[in-house]
């Protein structure tokens, strides 16, 4: 019925000390009727350290799917050998996407120039690829806008993951669709935060073919588990939340949420 189209399985691991295994079969029937196991997973590795581990998993689950990319946060430590790796991990066939890449001055604003710089060259990458794209902007919204504007985003598939920002950015980045670039946004457990009214008022913005679930596990938990360890099987939670934002049943989101991830992943 859904698909989790962005989470970090191998930090949940880690995070929560629940091997994998274990957790794939308690999904289905934890205490929590909301918790609900997706049908399938997109599990985004963005630690060049973490390509191989991203690689087996989707070799081992028949759902679990990859996408390969490298976070601003390694802007001083990704290396040429890095970029080279990326290109040919992206060639595997159960690799659905390029990134999460980006721009982050949350954490980071000395750096920007140099963020700028890489975004740039990770974006010609995952174009030359030709997967859809995973983005990862925080806090950088000109500077984002000015690159994306820059491209040539004509017939590509965009997730812009975890969004964030104001509802401003949301209908700049919306407009991206007039280059031809076919925009996805995605929502994680934020918009059940209390005080997220912007990310709220983002979503309601966005029209309904162009929504995704994702969690971005094994952050972001939803409430009523907000600040835990944040997986999957959450995904009602956010479902719920935005098919109020909506106003529609929440049948109705999962529906089209659903048909999103198959146009967007082939999945
Ligand atoms: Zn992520």
């Amino acid at each position: 019925m859904f698909v989790d189209t962005h989470c970090h399985l191998d930090s949940y691991e880690r995070h929560s000390n629940e091997p994998l295994d274990v957790f794939f079969a308690r999904l289905s029937h934890d205490a929590d009727k909301n918790v609900q196991p997706p049908e399938a997973y997109i599990h985004v590795a963005c630690d060049p350290a973490d390509f191989e581990r991203a690689q087996e998993l989707s070799e081992r689950y028949p759902n679990v799917y990859a996408a390969y990319g490298i976070h601003p946060e390694y802007v001083l430590i990704e290396t040429a050998q890095d970029e080279a790796r990326l290109v040919e991990f992206l060639k595997h066939p159960k690799c659905v996407a390029c990134g999460e890449f980006g721009l982050d001055y949350h954490y980071d604003l000395e750096h920007r120039n140099q963020q700028v710089v890489l975004f740039e060259r990770h974006l010609q990458i995952a174009l030359a690829s030709q997967k859809p794209l995973v983005l990862h902007l925080r806090e950088a919204d000109n500077d984002a806008l000015a690159v994306l504007r820059n491209a040539d985003l004509s017939g590509r598939k965009i997730h812009i993951h975890c969004f964030t920002g104001t509802p401003e950015f949301c209908e700049q980045l919306l407009d991206l669709g007039s280059k031809n670039a076919d925009i996805f946004v995605g929502f994680t457990g934020i918009v059940t935060f209390k005080n997220a009214q912007n990310v709220r008022d983002a979503a309601a913005l966005v029209p309904m073919d162009q929504m995704l679930l994702e969690t971005d596990s094994p952050y972001m938990a939803p409430v009523p588990y907000r600040g835990k360890p944040c997986h999957s099987g959450y995904i009602p939670y956010i479902a719920k939340a935005l098919a109020q934002v909506k106003q529609i049943p929440v049948e109705q989101l999962y529906r089209d949420c659903r048909e999103n991830t198959k146009r967007c992943y082939g999945i």
